[in-house]
């Protein structure tokens, strides 16, 4: 018998030749082995293959999703830029112009500039020269007057009298006042506080007399607070003339207005501003009211033109002395930077206008540009930055912002360069993680298949084994009975004592013949589940001695002792007695087949709450922890050739599991090799369940 199990090339080519020289096992083996080919070629056809597929285009599909994933995040990034740079140059394009549309259409550019640029907060116009023209700087001797005044006795005087309500005296002390100043401008503010105070007293007409010699002879002085005593007298007669005749006195209210509106400013002076006010309040009832609107919102425009020219007039100086204000083609626009100014400079054929624009206003449009190109639901942000801020980390794309701030450009950067690198991470992850998963599934599956085939084939051999075990068996005690039973008839053996052994070796070899039945027919009415047992409550340690007196004979003439111990309590099993006494035969004739060397066997009954225990054990050959687990299943032979050498058909121990699992019970095993084993059956005290 060939006891190699493993498949090597040479040892497959052997089988093969084997094989067709009629020997059956080869036969039986390259039958399977053709079997096992064509596994491996499904297997590899329907898993393997495409499992490998799998794997593969699953690589490139993550490769293709992470490279797309960086396009995206570099096609929202560059389109962001684009929708900046477009907006900020529409932004300009537009401030641009609607100042060359407002030049060359002859229209004022310097009111109305929030409709040119929501960020535009002064112009400037110089002319040919050079020279500022708008709004006009104060000039030299126009400043206030000191408060001499408040240091001339007829006028402190001429006060105190107004205080205490005595406007007669008050009046001809303000007449003495003017009579004995000697400059024009005291001489002038005295008639004017003489009039102011003739109007509280109610001589109006005195008072328009005095009002009306203030505007023709001391218009253009100024009183303590930058007011032109003019603009003063003329607004009081408007005011005495409404009361007298609403219509003429509007209009000439309105006409006062109109013209205040039409001087040219002065940066640093607000009186006329303040006048304008006065006179446009004290219409506002009567006037028309789109005449009215214009008319506050160009106040407004001077008003804040004023105070941004004084603001920004001084940095727009440190740039012209820089030689920034350079002449230019006209109509074109050239850009530069203070403090808190962008400069835009532009040229008519006669005139250089230069245009500031508050910087935190332009880079509050430009933020806002800067949102609105990225989108707020996007992956991407983009930050200005000015040549002072320090390189930049790499951004994902970048435009300049030249040549309207010069040095400073854009920059789009991840929103959140963790939270998108973390993303991409994580979705290769999961994608790997998928492939590798289905891999070992495949390694796993084919794994299994494999240790299935295996098993397969294993059973297949001791399956012919099996054939071939228990006709060997068959033979050997039939050929004992019958050269006994001849040598009997033919009168070969001569005295009593020799015709003894003849039968006993008759006796002895038809009990074995009728075991090995007995197994073969269990075995086969159990493999196809026809197997029935009846079971009864009774003495289990009773069946246990009667099977080791039957044994013991046996054993004696083999050399070997048989020991029993029993409980003092006899315990009752639910059991059917056949059964149990085959599972008894079996043990015992194991431990005699594989003990023999040692020459003993141990039978103990044990018992407790639970459960009936019998062991039998030997000092034998013993099991390896691999074969322990496998020495019950069916056909199963040890490899050992100690075990080998001994006959055996390998369905005795799985007549014992399932006789044992029959009893709701179950059958263990201890053994090392080399010193022997110990086979324990269980048998649970509650009865078990009858057969199905
Ligand atoms: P066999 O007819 O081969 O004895 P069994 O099913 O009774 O079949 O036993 C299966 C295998 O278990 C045996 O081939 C043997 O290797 C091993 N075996 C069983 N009992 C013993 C024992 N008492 N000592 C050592 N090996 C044993």
């Amino acid at each position: 018998m060939d006891d190699d199990k493993s498949l090597g090339p040479v040892r497959l080519l052997r089988r093969l030749l084997a094989a067709r020289r009629g020997d059956v096992r080869a036969m039986v083996d390259v039958y399977h082995l053709r079997g096992v080919l064509f596994f491996v070629l499904v297997f590899a056809a329907t898993i393997v293959l495409p499992g490998l597929l799998l794997a593969y285009y699953g690589v490139a599909g993550i490769r293709a999703q992470q490279r797309a994933g960086a396009a995206e995040v570099e096609r929202v990034a560059t389109s962001a830029a684009d929708n900046f740079q477009v907006g900020v140059e529409a932004l300009f394009k537009g401030f641009e112009d609607g100042t060359l549309n407002r030049l060359k259409s002859g229209q004022s550019v310097t009111s109305g500039l929030r409709e040119l640029s929501e960020s535009l907060r002064v112009v400037f116009r110089y002319d040919g020269e050079g020279k500022l023209v708008f709004p006009r700087p104060p000039d030299d001797g126009e400043g206030l007057e000191d408060q001499e005044l408040f240091f001339f006795a007829p006028w402190q005087a001429a006060l105190h009298a107004e205080r205490q309500g005595e406007f007669t005296r008050a009046s001809t002390l303000f007449a003495q006042a003017a009579r004995e100043a000697r400059a024009p401008d005291l001489r002038g503010q005295a008639v004017y506080a003489r009039a102011n105070t003739a109007h509280r007293a109610g001589e109006l007409y005195l008072a328009e007399q005095l009002y009306t010699e203030v505007l023709t002879g001391y218009a253009a002085v100024r009183d303590a607070y930058g007011f032109r005593l003019g603009d003063l007298a003329r607004l009081k007669l408007g005011e005495l003339r409404l009361a007298r005749d609403p219509v003429s006195g509007e209009a000439s209210v309105r006409e006062h207005v109109e013209a205040l509106l039409a001087e040219p400013w002065i940066i640093g002076r607000g009186g006329e501003a303040a006048v304008a006010r006065r006179g446009i309040d004290l219409i506002a009832g009567r006037a028309n009211p789109e005449w009215l609107g214009r008319a506050r919102g160009r106040l407004e425009d001077r008003a804040s033109q004023l105070f941004w020219a004084e603001r920004l007039l001084p940095q727009l100086e440190t740039l012209g002395a820089k030689g920034r204000l350079l002449p230019m083609a006209a109509g074109s626009f050239s850009y530069s930077r203070t403090e808190d100014a962008l400069w835009a400079t532009t040229w008519t054929s006669q005139d250089q206008y230069v245009l500031g624009l508050d910087l935190d206003a332009m880079w509050a449009q430009v933020g806002e540009i800067a949102v609105r190109a990225a989108g707020p639901e996007s992956d991407v942000v983009a930050v200005v930055r000015g040549p002072d801020d320090g390189e930049p980390a790499a951004p994902l794309a970048r435009r300049s912002l030249a040549p309207w701030f010069p040095g400073w450009s854009v920059g789009i950067y991840p929103r959140d360069a963790e939270a998108l690198r973390q993303r991409q991470a994580e979705e290769r992850q999961r994608g790997i993680g998928i492939i590798l998963l289905s891999l070992t599934m495949i390694v796993v599956g084919t794994g299994l298949s494999a240790r299935l085939v295996q098993r397969e084939l294993q059973m297949a051999r001791d399956k012919s084994d099996f054939a071939a075990n228990v006709s060997h068996e068959l033979r050997s005690p039939i050929t004992q009975i019958r050269l006994k039973a001849e040598a009997l008839q033919l009168g070969l053996a001569p005295d009593e004592a020799s015709r003894e052994r003849h039968y006993d070796v008759i006796v002895r070899e038809s009990e074995r013949l009728s075991r090995l039945v007995d197994n073969v027919l269990d075995f086969a009415s159990i493999e196809r589940g026809r197997k029935r047992y009846t079971f009864r409550p009774g003495d289990l340690g009773t069946i246990v001695a009667r099977m080791v007196e039957a044994a013991m004979v046996a054993m004696e003439t083999r050399g070997m002792d048989i020991q029993l111990t029993l409980p003092e309590d006899s315990p009752v099993v639910w059991h059917d007695t056949d059964a149990v006494s085959q599972v008894l035969t079996n043990l015992l004739s194991n431990a005699a087949k594989y003990g023999q060397e040692a020459g003993w066997i141990k039978v103990d009954v044990t018992s407790d709450s639970d459960e009936v225990r019998v062991a039998v054990s030997d000092g034998g050959i013993g099991i390896s922890p691999e074969e322990q687990r496998q020495i019950f299943e069916q056909y199963y032979r040890s490899s050992d050739p100690l075990a080998r050498r001994k006959k055996g058909t390998g369905i005795g121990l799985t007549i014992v599991k399932y006789i044992m699992e029959a009893h709701g019970g179950r059958v263990s095993v201890r053994s090392a090799t080399g010193r022997g084993s110990t086979f324990t059956l269980h048998f649970p005290l509650r009865p078990p369940r009858p057969n199905a």
